[in-house]
């Protein structure tokens, strides 16, 4: 699956936490990130991870474009919700993609680690069963 992990500066220490907590699971799947959070996520756990660019530079809107081509799994994005962000209006944009497409999103750690567990219990699997349905509607 295809998974993307972003997180305001404030909140990327604990994503680096989640992350080494959850990396036996994470290393299964292909990770992207918004520029900071995914070379932090790299240096620090040693994951492999695709990094778009940081997120008040468009990298919230490149996931975003992942998510509208049905190319993104599962968010995890650990919001700020206490500091202002320049970014805000593509924070929203990226929420409500997720929204539009029903992509599995967690915005804190606490519903992150339910995801993570559906996740490894096999609970997103209709994802691929959405993706492989999309392919074939646009072959015919
Ligand atoms: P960053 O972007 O990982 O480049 O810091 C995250 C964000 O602020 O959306």
């Amino acid at each position: 699956m295809n998974i993307a992990l972003v997180a305001h500066d404030k909140k990327k220490d604990n994503l680096i936490r989640f992350v080494l907590a959850y990396k036996e699971t994470f290393q299964k799947h292909s990770l992207f990130a918004t520029g900071t959070t995914g070379k932090r996520i790299n240096e620090e756990t040693g994951l492999e991870i695709h990094r778009f660019k940081s997120g008040p530079l468009g990298g919230d809107q490149e996931i975003g474009s992942f998510i509208a081509n049905n190319k993104m799994d599962v968010v995890i994005f650990f919001r700020d919700p206490l500091t202002a962000q320049p970014h805000e209006p593509d924070v929203s944009a990226l929420i409500r993609l997720c929204d539009v497409y029903s992509v599995p999103l967690a915005t804190n750690m606490g519903t992150a680690e339910v995801l993570v567990k559906g996740l490894e219990r096999g609970d997103i699997q209709w994802r691929e069963i959405a993706k492989e349905n999309e392919e074939n509607s646009n072959e015919g």
